[in-house]
């Protein structure tokens, strides 16, 4: 059993306060994150009085969880299982932030922006943030829900997988869900990728890692182009824009979705430059007449006269994926848009006519898992009327072998 979320308690840090909302709930961390991150990283000094309760709150937070062992290391975290000392069965995920040699006190900007963007977002496609506490090292420990099925890379990797296009279905379905309500809340997630797509026990798929989050309220606000991992980050970040929007998100979930059906990265180049020059020989040169205002991007390239590619249209999308099926292949395309300014929005994505035809998502439930974990039932595998490669990493023709002609 996974702790029912209740709302981060989260009193007890500096930069944890309770966020604002406007009216109409959206909310309105952009105005607060400022003034917020420079109290985190230059603390005021605080009574003895306040500091003497903060430390009481921290340690009654602290006390609710016990640590048990290691699950997983990443680049600024260690994560640990953990319990409800008053439940040992009610698991929790403890993420111990890693100390960051850049701030003295600990905190990363990575872990800040978890923090502030995990509490403003309750969704079950969106990882819980159910506590926070530092411990006596003075690191910064977040309680998260804990998702013990691992992740959309480990099922798209497993050989031993089996799965069809009512999965992929199931899947993208949960993650549009999420990512539509980050953009709903002003927020872009910037490094959507299989393995950040987590899976709670009952199937649900949950976007978790929120360290590179932020607020994109302002439109005008320049933000960094250096995000999203490179295989799933969007032409105009590549071009280095400044200002873009949830469109940048959209391209990364095109990209999950091309690669839960190709079972292989889609566009994987192996450095910035070799990503958009596989970004252009797969969907196209992105020119003035397809993309208006792409040459004024800063580290625009212009395409060799000899080497332009023209825009791949519907037949390039359902011959690259007939596993999709013609309604699926046309929103693929839609997310892959090279202008931005064109490609389909999270909300576009959930209105589009590929849910409602067939075959329908699978149940949650249903779902296959992770080897190791609880192993589908043989039927299913049979009514996939499907097998996979025995090595399916070779090319792109290593597409799921789904009954193509049923599981539209
Ligand atoms: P991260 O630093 O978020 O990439 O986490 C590192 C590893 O810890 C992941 O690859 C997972 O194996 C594991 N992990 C992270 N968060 C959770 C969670 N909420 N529940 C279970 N395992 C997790």
């Amino acid at each position: 059993m996974a702790v029912s979320p209740s709302g981060p308690h989260v009193s007890s840090i500096a930069i944890l306060s309770p966020t604002t909302t406007n009216g109409l709930g959206k909310s309105t961390i952009t105005e607060s994150f400022d003034k917020r991150k420079k109290s985190v990283l230059s603390p005021q000094p605080t009574q003895p009085a306040d500091r003497e309760i903060t430390e009481q709150l921290n340690d009654n937070v602290k006390q609710k969880y016990i640590k048990e062992k290691k699950l997983g290391e990443g680049t600024y975290a260690v994560v640990f299982l953990g319990h409800l000392r008053t439940d040992p069965s009610s698991f929790v995920a403890i993420k111990k932030i890693k100390v960051n040699a850049e701030y003295k006190d600990g905190l990363s900007m990575d872990a800040i922006r978890e923090v502030k963007y995990l509490q403003e977002l309750s969704h079950p496609n969106i990882i819980a943030l159910h506590d926070v506490f530092s411990s006596k090292d003075q690191n910064l420990n977040l309680v998260l829900e804990y998702l013990p099925r691992g992740d959309l890379e480990m099922l798209i990797r497993d050989t031993h997988i089996h799965y069809g296009a009512a999965d992929v279905k199931s899947w993208m379905g949960m993650l549009a869900r999420g990512v539509w309500f980050c953009h709903e809340n002003f927020v872009l997630h910037r490094d959507i990728k299989p393995n950040n797509l987590l899976i709670a026990a009952d199937g649900e798929v949950k976007l978790a890692d929120f360290g590179l989050a932020r607020s994109f309220a302002d439109p005008y606000l320049n933000m960094t182009h250096q995000v999203i991992t490179r295989w799933y980050r969007p032409p105009e970040l590549l071009f280095g824009a400044r200002q873009y929007s949830g469109a940048v998100d959209v391209w990364s979930m095109g990209m999950v979705f091309a690669e839960l059906l190709l079972r292989v990265p889609f566009v994987a180049g192996n450095s910035d430059l070799d990503q958009i020059s596989k970004i252009c020989e797969a969907f196209g040169t992105p020119t003035e007449e397809n993309w208006p205002g792409v040459t004024r991007l800063p580290n625009y390239i212009p395409a060799d006269a000899t080497h332009i590619a023209l825009l791949q249209g519907r037949e390039f999308f359902l011959r690259q994926f007939p596993t999709a099926g013609p309604v699926g292949a046309d929103l693929l395309m839609s997310m892959c848009t090279l202008d931005p300014q064109k490609r389909n929005t999270a909300f576009g994505v959930l209105k589009h006519g590929w849910w409602s035809t067939e075959p329908k998502p699978t149940q949650k439930q249903d779902l296959p898992r992770k080897s190791g974990g609880t192993k589908k039932m043989g039927h299913d595998l049979t009514r996939r009327g499907g097998e996979l490669e025995e090595t399916p990493f070779k090319n792109a023709t290593r597409q799921l072998d789904f009954n193509t002609a049923r599981d539209y």
